[in-house]
């Protein structure tokens, strides 16, 4: 018998999962109970500040209440319908999406893997069918230490042994180059590319920020080489950069924009392949799809962020903010920080290895109260909700310096 939710300690749940549970994570030994804005609770109601936001999937904070009133609203109306049918909340998300990001057109699915999947997909089938490339020949360039997802044509192209090993045989028509090198780039691309894939920040890789100039490099190339700039926003989008997109910072305007985590307002997974209708008009009936994708809850939720995003309170609030966390860090470097690089509410930390590894500090964090998640080594990544105050961002920070000076 399993006993009911709300009865069993937190080491008595973190021992049920071993046996029963698939080991591809290795979570900090906390179990979340309930959360409300940037807070979490415990099994036993002990309270941490959220510094991690579901990977930036919760840059609006836990049940940020006009989300959970759309979802709410949503429910009792229609959850699903598959794209057999239209329903009636489809068409506003995609004009609203379609007009926050200055693109044309919107193909909804569901988790972030799924819209990079579908990005390359409308690439290969742009590049033959507009570009002229000879069937099967396509190459889509991406940058090495990338992280664009876990099925096995993203990993065919990822530099993470880890992610890779023994999952192979791998999709073939990926190159790889260094990343933030225009010059690497340039010598990649050829008559037979149909896309520069890239995050316009690498978040998994410790929130490495390109140079100035790199992002309109890429466009610049991109354009006169006749290949199209597909741009993985999904982690650096939708406001936490202090911008509604991260290539804003460079005004450099993508072909195809891949969104996600935070476009589900952290209560489902949406996410989309935004693009010029010369690029995604190349898809016709039958020749790609998804169950859940374009469902109208996930369209409503989706509709209430893009909502949430026009106001532009968050980008600014990530702005001032991200003032606020640059210097708190910049004050910590020699105090136990080596290095660290930030944009917006956004920072990948170097913490001096001879402290700990990134987990280590992690979990010394968890046991002041803060909830963050390492990268690589010692990076740990810092990514606040949105709606976090400068007062608790600030003692976040405080707590981080004496973490560091134990
Ligand atoms: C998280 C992430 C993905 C994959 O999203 P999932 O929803 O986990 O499939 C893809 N690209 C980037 C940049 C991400 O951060």
């Amino acid at each position: 018998m399993t006993a009911p939710a709300g009865t069993r300690s937190s080491a008595d749940l973190i021992r049920a999962e071993e046996p029963v549970l698939a080991h591809n994570y290795h979570p900090l030994p906390v179990v979340v109970a309930r959360a409300e804005g940037t807070w979490v609770e415990d099994v036993e109601g002990r309270r941490y500040l959220d510094m991690l936001a579901g990977y930036s999937a919760l840059n609006f904070g836990h049940r940020h209440p006009a989300l959970i009133e759309a979802a709410h609203r949503q429910l009792d109306r229609l959850t699903l319908t598959s794209r057999a049918f239209h329903n009636d909340r489809l068409a506003e998300f995609a004009e609203r999406l379609a007009a926050l990001t200055g693109l044309d057109m919107v193909l909804p699915m569901n988790t972030g893997a799924e819209a990079v999947e579908s990005g390359i997909k409308v690439a290969r089938k742009w590049a033959y069918e507009v570009k002229g490339v000879p069937a099967d020949r396509a190459t889509i360039v991406v940058a090495a230490d990338n992280f664009h997802g876990r099925t096995t044509t993203i990993v065919s192209f990822s530099t993470d042994e880890t992610a890779r090993a023994g999952f192979g045989p791998f999709t073939p028509g990926f190159r790889i180059v260094p990343y933030n090198d225009l010059a690497a780039l340039e010598a990649a691309v050829d008559e037979t590319t149909a896309a520069v894939l890239l995050e316009p920040i690498q978040g998994e890789a410790g929130v490495v920020v390109p140079d100035d100039g790199y992002l309109t490099g890429v466009r610049e190339l991109t354009r006169r080489k006749g290949c199209l700039f597909v741009a993985d926003e999904i982690q650096s989008g939708l406001g936490r950069t202090g911008r509604t997109l991260a290539v804003e910072h460079e005004a450099a305007v993508p072909d195809v924009l891949l969104l996600g985590k935070a476009l589900g307002g952290g209560i489902v997974p949406v996410s989309a392949v935004v693009a010029r209708r010369d690029v995604l008009g190349v898809l016709r009936p039958g020749e790609h799809g998804s169950t859940f994708g374009g469902n109208p809850l996930a369209a409503a939720v989706g509709t209430a962020v893009v909502e949430l995003l026009e106001t532009g309170e968050f980008q600014r609030r990530a702005a001032e903010l991200g003032a606020v966390l640059r210097d708190g860090l910049a004050d910590l470097v020699g105090s136990g920080v080596v290095g660290f690089r930030a944009r917006g509410l956004w920072a990948g930390v170097d913490v001096d290895p001879a402290i700990g590894t990134g987990r280590e500090v992690s979990r010394r964090l968890m046991d002041e109260g803060i909830l963050v998640k390492d990268t690589h080594g010692s990076t740990i990544r810092l990514a606040p909700p949105l709606t976090i105050t400068a007062a608790e961002l600030e003692s976040a920070l405080a707590v981080l310096g004496r973490v560091l000076r134990q």
